[in-house]
């Protein structure tokens, strides 16, 4: 709540009348250098300078970083500011300065900005570095779980550290594996601070995130369900789970990624069967795609491609169900090495057009409706 006051305070109407806020310190002005750095990195698609002003030490903020970095090497974000908003604290031997984010996605892209407190520390260098935003962490008594907040979003932490504890047993038991360290949950309640915090340039909205060793991301929104909130975490630890037993990041097709993830927030919620009801009926009008359209994700056409989680989720069924866990979960881990075609012979002993068909073929086509009109 400090920080709060202090940062709507500083600067404002009442601030300049109570003598107006004292001048930025040592330290503060070597932030605001800091993220002068960090804003120009981002302008000129430089990513390991972007790195450089960074502090790399938690694994998990490494990993987001680094795919920020890799990110704004690819696409450059037209406009990109990070500024201190109002005094910074001590915390230890950090410090936390709310700071304002503004930057556009793209050219085409509308401007965004977000507001939120920044974590800042000193290296053995004695340069200051970016450490991401300010979290409470909320740990469970599984010492694995554990869910980073920020402090107003405290009641909401524990909703998700809650549901993170009851979704791991099914989750793992669909897997039929552990994993030693689960990814942190991070909630962020707005939608501009989760955007910024994947990458200046990414666009399209999302309600969940997660890359390999990140930590998963999720975006708080109001009168969430214990069953929804159940279902993002289900399926984002879903992922991290089928990259644990080897799934590979880039070469897995992206609807296998998405089935593998759906399935396991199927164990935590069956819908399988609604899933199957939905997909025959689009067989019946002639709406399903080729699995070769949905293997690689792409921003330009991912409202076309949302049917990679739907049909991605039976496929996975179907073969889990038809093959037996062992084979097909050797044919999940394999489509990264040797292709969908190559795992499909090779554990499923037949080519993936011939899966293929056959899973089309076990889609239910509903009856047509009795024209109740006709008779009348
Ligand atoms: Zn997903």
């Amino acid at each position: 709540m400090r920080i709060l006051i202090r940062s709507i305070v500083c600067g404002s109407t009442i601030a300049t009348l109570l003598g107006g806020c004292a001048s930025a310190t040592p330290d503060e002005r070597a932030i605001d250098a800091l993220n002068a750095r960090l804003s120009d990195a981002v302008l000129a698609s430089d990513g390991d300078a972007y790195l450089a002003g960074v502090d790399q030490t938690d694994p998990y903020f490494a990993h987001e970083s680094r795919y920020l970095a890799n990110a704004i090497e690819k696409d450059a974000a037209p406009a990109f500011s990070l500024k201190r908003r109002g005094r910074a604290y001590a915390d230890g031997d950090a410090l936390v300065a709310p700071v304002r984010a503004k930057w556009q996605p793209s050219e085409k892209g509308s401007a965004r900005s977000t507001e939120f407190d920044a974590r800042f520390t000193k290296g053995p260098d004695g340069a200051w570095r970016y450490a991401g935003a300010q979290w409470e962490t909320t740990v469970s008594t599984d010492p694995r779980i554990r869910v980073y907040a920020t402090p107003d979003l405290a009641v909401e932490a524990e909703l998700v550290r809650s549901a993170y504890a009851r979704v791991v047993a099914p989750v793992e038991a669909f897997f039929g594996t552990a994993m030693p360290d689960l990814p942190p949950v991070k909630i962020y309640r707005d939608l501009a601070h989760i955007q910024f915090s994947i990458t200046p340039t990414y666009d399209p909205p999302l309600g969940g995130w997660y890359e390999p060793g990140e930590s998963i991301k999720m975006l708080w929104r109001s009168r969430r369900s214990a069953e929804s909130i159940e279902r993002v975490i289900a399926h984002e630890l879903g992922h991290a789970m089928y990259e644990y037993i080897g799934a590979g990041a880039d070469a897995t097709p992206w609807w296998a990624h998405e089935g593998v993830a759906e399935s396991a927030a199927s164990s935590v919620h069956p819908r399988l069967d609604r899933v199957n009801e939905r997909l025959g009926k689009l067989k019946g009008e002639d709406k399903l795609v080729e699995f070769e359209f949905l293997a690689v994700f792409d921003d330009d056409t991912f409202m076309e491609q949302r049917l990679a989680y739907p049909m991605g989720h039976s496929m996975v069924a179907y073969v889990l169900d038809r093959f037996g866990r062992e084979r097909g979960f050797a044919w999940l881990v394999d489509l990264d090495d040797v292709g969908v075609d190559g795992a499909s012979r090779t554990h499923l002993g037949l080519p993936f057009a011939e899966l293929d068909e056959a899973w089309r073929g076990s889609l239910q086509v509903p009856e047509p409706e009795p024209d109740a009109g006709a008779d009348a």
